[in-house]
């Protein structure tokens, strides 16, 4: 089924891929960070480079409707991933922004840097989508310092 389909079906498609797959296309190298709460990976049509979703496995419509527990998990989690993104890919800022206007809406985080020397202002967040474009010295710099901060 297409993601179409599925919406006006009432189905989420990120739950139904998780469930049946076959919805989108498979993370492969663009999946960062996975644990039982989240998953982390490179958006596959950036609004910038490093474009990075974090999704919350568990089907949440919205942000209002996370426990106190996890909305910490995933901030503090989105907060280590800007820092890294900052660092690795040597952006100036990290925008964070959340939508939840589809219906179903299926909660995850963006997160959107910006180069020194580009236009500041919520203009990033509706930036033209790019080709992604494979880089593995930058998704191994990234997964080695998420590594090396859950180990600490
Ligand atoms: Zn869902």
């Amino acid at each position: 089924m297409s993601i179409e389909e599925l919406r006006l079906e009432g189905i989420c498609p990120t739950c139904y891929n998780f469930k049946h797959g076959g919805v989108y296309p498979k993370l492969g190298n663009k999946l960062l960070y996975e644990d039982e709460l989240l998953m982390c990976f490179f958006e596959s049509r950036p609004r910038s480079k490093g474009h990075t979703i974090i999704l919350v496995k568990e089907h949440y419509q919205d942000m209002s409707y996370l426990s106190d527990e996890i909305c910490s998990k995933v901030y503090l989690f989105s907060k280590m991933m800007m820092n890294i993104l900052k660092e690795v890919l040597k952006a100036e800022r990290i925008y964070l922004c959340t939508m939840c206007d589809g219906e179903p809406n299926h909660f995850h985080l963006q997160l959107i840097p910006r180069y020194s020397g580009t236009k500041i202002g919520s203009t990033n967040f509706v930036n033209e989508r790019q080709s992604y474009i494979e880089n593995l010295e930058i998704i191994n710099a990234i997964k080695n310092k998420l590594n090396i901060i859950n180990n600490l």
